[in-house]
């Protein structure tokens, strides 16, 4: 049961901080974490780590070198390990039949093929990456294709759980470890060494094994509440702008009560990150496939209302800035899609970013880790490739992102925008100066005092 080696395929934001944290936590594992870019791999093994999360860096710093190494020898790794955990990407592919979209398994099949081709004794092989339901059969079929005398393979899903900004934290402290296998004696041989892992640190309890592909479809449906519970209240929010009525009562009230509770009721310019959209996606379409047309619909409406919210703002800007936001500067606060990261995937901030240049705003953006080149190539237009350079200035500092214009516009919810100098903004910016406060963090009384118009989501205010 106890395991010696393990290689994780996949050295991104799931597969470098989960590595890292079992590293730790089991110094007498050797673990190798393996990944196809030398970039990334050169910098897991630099001061400059490729990904920002709190409370990472020291971590790597400990076992890096000791019981955790980054390489790109994807085959050796493989070769020595007991367990590997396929922690690659599964993006969304570009088109559907529907309205669904698939998750690209590409990576996925590669990794398997690469495990099946190089493999010289039985493994365990982990789908950590979020996969469709049947993903596990998919894997196994091209690792049995390929087997050779005497190497066993038994597939297992572990999908992950952690979010982007509070990943240690998350590894750490787990709601739940899940892990789905085989109902057979090797199935749940295999599932124990896999728990052999996590019971180092986390409570049996907090251990829930079961079926493969009910473990498979939890991942997705976790996701899908949870955007799901965004895309509720950002709904809301919309209703109050209307009404008068005040998003972050009606979400108070709704959270107090004990059924519901009070977690993602925050009202928001729309949930971004790689998961929720491509989950929830994979997730209609798997209703296609099976011919839910009712289920896929419902869960369709969770992306419809979050793109409608991120449009709503962005018309919201237009419509006070007197209709018209051509040649009007417009300081962008935060591009990541949620504090604490340096991910910009499927941010909000993207997409109301290019709604204002496509109506000729010029954008001058500030993220304390985003860096420029990333911002750069998530605002060019393929049809446009100068548009970007006409019209976005990247800022080192919020002050000077704010200078010279007419409105600011707060994308991501970072603490250091709560405590700036609003005075000082203000007297920089352009009169009448406006707050576009999208994730209903800063002190609204407090800038309507200083001479802002403020207008933000799920609520009226009166001057
Ligand atoms: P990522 O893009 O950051 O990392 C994936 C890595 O896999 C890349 O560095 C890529 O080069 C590498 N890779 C791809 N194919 C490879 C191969 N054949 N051999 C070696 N390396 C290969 O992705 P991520 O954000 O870490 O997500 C990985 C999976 O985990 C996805 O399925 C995602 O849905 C899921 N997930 C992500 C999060 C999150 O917050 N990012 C949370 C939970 C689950």
């Amino acid at each position: 049961m106890p395991l010696k080696k393990i290689c994780c395929i996949g050295a991104g934001y799931v597969g470098g901080p989960t590595c890292t944290v079992i590293a730790q936590k089991c110094p007498e594992v050797t673990i190798t974490v393996v990944d196809l870019s030398q970039e990334r791999i050169d910098q897991w093994n630099s001061d400059n780590l490729p990904i920002f999360e709190p409370g990472l860096d020291d971590i790597v710093k400990e076992c890096r070198g000791r019981n955790l190494f980054f390489s790109t020898e994807v085959d050796k790794g493989i070769k020595e390990a007991e367990l590997i955990f396929i922690c690659v990407n599964t993006p969304t592919k570009n088109y559907g039949l529907g309205k669904g979209r698939a998750a690209d398994l590409k990576y996925i099949e590669s990794a398997a093929r690469r495990i099946a081709e190089v493999a010289n004794n039985s493994k365990i092989v982990v789908e950590k990456s979020t996969v469709p339901v049947k993903a596990a059969e998919s894997i196994t079929a091209i690792l049995k294709a390929n087997t050779k005398p005497n190497v066993k393979y038994q597939v297992l899903s572990n999908p992950e759980f952690l979010a982007e900004g509070t990943a240690v934290k998350d590894l750490m402290f787990p709601d739940r470890v899940l892990i789905g296998g085989e109902q057979t004696p090797e199935g749940q041989e295999a599932i124990q060494s896999l728990c052999w892992i996590y019971k180092h640190w986390v409570t049996e309890e907090r251990i829930i094994t079961m079926n493969t592909w009910s473990s498979e479809l939890s991942k997705l449906a976790a996701n899908a509440f949870l955007a799901q519970r965004i895309s509720s209240i950002n709904a809301m929010s919309a209703i109050c702008e209307m009404t008068g009525a005040d998003v972050n009562e009606v979400a108070h009230a709704v959270g107090t009560d004990s059924r519901i509770g009070n977690k993602f009721l925050q009202a928001s310019v729309g949930f971004g990150g790689s998961c929720f959209q491509k989950d929830v996606l994979n997730m209609v379409y798997l209703c296609e496939c099976l011919n839910l047309p009712e289920v896929a619909e419902y869960w369709q409406q969770v992306i419809k209302i979050n793109e409608y919210q991120r449009r709503r703002f962005a018309d919201r800007i237009i419509e006070s800035l007197f209709n018209t936001v051509t040649n009007k500067k417009i300081a962008i606060l935060g591009f990541a899609f949620k504090k604490d990261t340096g991910d910009t995937r499927e941010s909000s901030a993207i997409h109301v970013g290019r709604y204002l240049m496509d109506e000729g705003a010029n954008l001058r953006i500030y993220d304390p880790k985003v860096s420029r080149q990333q911002i750069t190539r998530d605002l060019t237009d393929s049809e446009d490739p100068n548009k970007v350079r006409d019209l976005v200035t990247i800022c080192d500092d919020p002050y000077q992102a704010a200078l010279g214009t007419h409105a600011l516009v707060v994308c991501t919810e970072w603490d250091e925008f709560k405590t700036l100098e609003y005075d000082r903004i203000y007297k920089s910016m352009l009169k009448p100066a406006f707050v576009f406060d999208g994730r209903l963090i800063l002190d609204h009384e407090k800038l309507m005092s200083l001479g802002f118009q403020v207008i933000t989501i799920g609520k009226r205010l009166q001057r």
